[in-house]
């Protein structure tokens, strides 16, 4: 006797279908799992053993061969508990059940017979919705399967599969209301821009960052203000689109970070890892390959406060995937690739003791000590700042000044018109805002009148400016030109961009 039915894998974020064969032979009783399983399904055994039999059927004494194919394909976690569980309950014909292979079925047994939830679930929903897949999985999972598309029965018990399996006509699929983006609010932040006293060449900075999706390094003494002000930030993006909101679910899905009742992401992420995460944490990684910070900010915010603390390796690392807008994680068997379109806001506090340049208190480092904190942060890295910026303490006038701040929602509009004029300049392009362009739409995007290059060309020597900061500047260039509705780059446009690069100058290369 044989038995065959569906369930699904994943590697990152690409799906493949995973055919379950049990075959249960007269014999001396065993029971072996084949087909490139990791540890975590060959222990399936013992739980799927104990759940059967203690979901009040029987294990009979035979030679039982589970097999996963294709062979190839590395199979990892314990989503597979289910689909194994149903096929020996139907080769033993404990269940009878007719049209088993429209079926596609995901989760994870517990010793009772319950079933627990597994991650992935969405993007495999979404994938198999196309071809007419049903899926059967744990009732925490159900939400989550149903927004992928696919046909959904959701479950507790083992017990409960079965039931169905043997009569599913008396039952309905899950339904799932998709929430309406068109009417989605931005993000509620723990401040909002109104609540912060002066700071407006920060606050200005930080709209460009928003609007082009610049990053941004913020350098500035304790209590500057560097902390609040990347806090409010998100509440400065316009508001999350369903097409970005099911590429970021999708993450979370891996991570198993979906909320079980509203398993939509729907605020942009604002991520604060610690300077001690592990550069698998950040970047992406680990025996079971899962997204990293930079994935989970994924058309958000990673935030790295005291950004030298970091491990040396993280901040290298980081390089790559802020170029590329997508990470890659080296397995032994395959390479994973997940998105991460984030904004990176850093904050750092000038010298270790945090006072250089202060206007009020003295810098107690060594010139060697000084050296030494900088350094942390390489040419190649600082270089991927497009906005560097100096945060300097907000004055006592500033505090008690009674005129009122502008608020985040009147910021946000102007950051959403100059998103709009980038989605219709990058059309069709794969590039969605100005801090990502390619050096061609640099040239074809960012022409300069004479007067503008001429300037551009004495800045340069005069600030000894990379190849990399150049791009870099009309990159942001551009996003200034949008915030202010102007076709053509101006030389006010040209020459602000340029004052977000002087940073290096006065830190790094003095
Ligand atoms: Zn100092």
């Amino acid at each position: 006797m044989l038995a065959q039915l569906k369930s699904a894998t994943l590697l990152g974020l690409s799906v493949s279908m995973v055919d379950i064969e049990v075959d249960a032979a007269a014999g001396l009783p065993a029971w072996d799992i084949v087909g490139l399983a990791d540890t975590a399904v060959k222990e399936s055994k013992e739980r799927v053993r104990t759940a059967i039999k203690n979901a009040g059927f029987e294990v009979p004494p035979r030679r039982i061969v589970v097999n996963l194919a294709p062979a190839y394909l590395r199979k990892e976690g314990p989503s597979f508990d289910l689909a194994i569980a149903i096929a020996i309950l139907t080769v033993t014909e404990q269940l009878h059940c007719e049209n088993l292979n429209q079926y596609l079925l995901l989760g994870e047994l517990s010793l009772d017979g319950s079933l627990r939830p597994v991650r992935g679930v969405l993007p495999i929903s979404l994938e198999y919705s196309k071809r007419n897949y049903t899926m059967l999985v744990p009732a925490s999972n159900q939400e989550e399967s149903a927004i992928g598309g696919c046909t959904t029965y959701g479950f507790h018990h083992l017990k409960e599969v079965v039931a169905f399996l043997e009569n599913p006509e008396v039952y309905s699929p899950v339904q799932v209301n998709l929430p309406d983006f068109s009417k989605l609010a931005a993000m509620q932040t723990l401040h909002d821009f109104s609540q912060i006293k002066g700071q407006s060449e920060a606050k200005r900075a930080l709209e460009i960052a928003a609007a082009g999706n610049h990053n941004i390094l913020m350098v500035g003494s304790p209590g500057s203000g560097k902390t609040m002000l990347s806090q409010a930030l998100p509440g400065i993006l316009p508001p999350l689109t369903f097409e970005e909101s099911l590429s970021l679910s999708k993450i979370y899905s891996i991570a198993g970070l979906l909320p079980e009742k509203q398993p939509l992401i729907m605020q942009r992420p604002f991520r604060s890892p610690h300077h001690s995460a592990s550069s698998a944490s950040i970047i992406g990684g680990g025996r079971i390959p899962h997204p990293g910070e930079v994935s989970l900010s994924h058309h958000g915010v990673l935030f790295l406060d005291e950004f030298p603390e970091y491990h040396r390796e993280v901040l290298e690392a980081l390089r790559q995937p802020l170029e590329d807008g997508q990470v890659t994680v080296s397995r032994v068997q395959a390479q994973i690739t997940f998105p991460c379109r984030f904004l990176l806001a850093a904050s750092m506090n000038p010298c270790p003791c945090g006072y250089y340049n202060d206007p009020h208190r003295e810098c107690t480092c060594s010139p060697a000590a000084l050296q030494r904190y900088r350094n942390k942060i390489s040419g190649p890295l600082l270089d991927r700042f497009d906005l560097q910026l100096e945060v300097v303490p907000v004055t006592f006038q500033e505090l008690h000044r009674d005129t009122p701040e502008e608020c985040s929602a009147s910021i946000r509009n102007r950051v959403i018109a100059a998103r709009q004029i980038q989605q219709n300049r990058f059309a069709g392009s794969g590039t969605i805002h100005n801090g990502a362009m390619t050096a061609s739409q640099i040239q074809k995007f960012c022409q300069l009148d004479e007067k503008s290059r001429n300037f551009l060309e004495q800045a340069f020597q005069k600030l000894g400016l990379s190849a990399r900061a150049h791009s870099r500047i009309l990159k942001v260039a551009r996003t200034i030109a949008d915030l202010s509705g102007s076709e053509q780059i101006q030389l006010n446009h040209l020459a602000e961009a340029i004052q977000y690069r002087t940073l290096d100058k006065k830190l790094w290369k003095a």
